[in-house]
């Protein structure tokens, strides 16, 4: 079994990135820059928020961090967007989510600029993906996409099975399975038989958050599974495959963590050098 090593795969990715930095400060005389706005201090988001600028900043993007207090009004977020969205240093916006209740997450999504828009959540980069247009692509799925295509270059006509329809995770994960010409089935909490669906895959990408809920007998010998889940349980952090049982039948599977984890940040930073490369042409 190939366990595919995410911060591995992850530290090559921003490797890179480095150099694609280095390249376009030598033509264009300047570099990307991705600004985050960060509302609230509860610590998975300040963790997060501080690992993506430590990130940044090592590939060499210039990167900023926006802190608002919970109470912040909308219309002040809103208005800092505005002044973002028209400031020509900044590539890529990203607003880090959950926000606090008072404020109107789809409005928020919708003030960032398409075209900076990091986490591919804007209706026009989510319509882009699913017709097949260039778009930005939620960072967690591109991740998996990436570490798919390293073990499995040509998926083209691999039956695929996407276990969750997030618009973070489950639908773009789709997209981007049905552009490889997989022939993809999404499955969710009313899906009848799930054990039957997955059976069939050669590719399963779980991103539900129940632990361990993908087991052994679940999956086909030469299957390529991808875990997204981060549950937090008794025994730690797991994922939403059973590791143990999994790893016995598949040809290929992410660890939990280390698996998709560390290629969200990374993608996050080739988000930002694409949307900065788009703004130039
Ligand atoms: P979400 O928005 O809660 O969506 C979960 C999806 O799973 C829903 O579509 C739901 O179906 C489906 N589901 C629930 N119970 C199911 C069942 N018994 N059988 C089949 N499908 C079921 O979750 P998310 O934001 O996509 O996150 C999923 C997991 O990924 C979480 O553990 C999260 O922490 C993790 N995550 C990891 C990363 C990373 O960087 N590795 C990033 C983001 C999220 P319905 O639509 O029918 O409700």
């Amino acid at each position: 079994m190939i366990l595919i090593d995410g911060k591995k795969a992850a530290a090559e990715l921003r490797a890179e990135l480095k150099e694609e930095v280095a390249e376009l400060k030598s033509k264009h005389n300047k570099v990307p820059g991705l600004t985050v706005i960060l509302i609230g201090d509860l610590t998975p988001s300040q963790i997060y928020v501080r690992n993506k600028e430590k990130s940044a900043n090592e590939v060499g993007l210039k990167s900023e961090v926006i802190k608002y207090p919970d109470s912040v009004e909308e219309r002040t977020v809103l208005e800092k967007i505005q002044e973002l969205n028209s400031d020509e240093t900044v590539s890529g916006i990203l607003v880090q989510l959950p926000l606090p209740k008072h404020i109107d997450k789809q409005k928020v999504i919708e003030a960032i600029v398409p075209s900076k828009d990091v986490d591919g959540f804007h209706p026009m980069n989510v319509g882009n993906l699913s017709s097949g247009y260039e778009s930005s692509i939620p960072c967690t799925p591109l991740g998996c996409y990436l570490l798919i295509k390293k073990i499995e270059p040509n998926l083209s006509g691999k039956k695929a099975v996407v276990v969750g329809r997030s618009n973070l995770n489950g639908k773009p994960m789709t997209q981007l399975l049905l552009k490889e010409n997989c022939t993809v089935t999404i499955t969710h909490s009313k899906t009848k038989d799930l054990k039957a669906e997955c059976l069939d895959a050669d590719i399963i990408v779980a991103a539900v958050g129940i632990p361990e809920l993908v087991r052994g007998d679940w999956v086909k010998k030469d299957a390529i599974v991808i875990d997204v889940g981060i549950n937090k349980t008794d025994n730690g952090i797991v994922g939403d495959v059973h590791f143990d049982e999994v790893s016995k039948n598949a040809k290929a599977l992410t660890p939990v963590p280390g698996g998709v984890g560390p290629m969200t940040i990374a993608c996050l930073l080739k988000n930002t050098i694409d949307c900065f490369k788009r703004s130039q042409i």
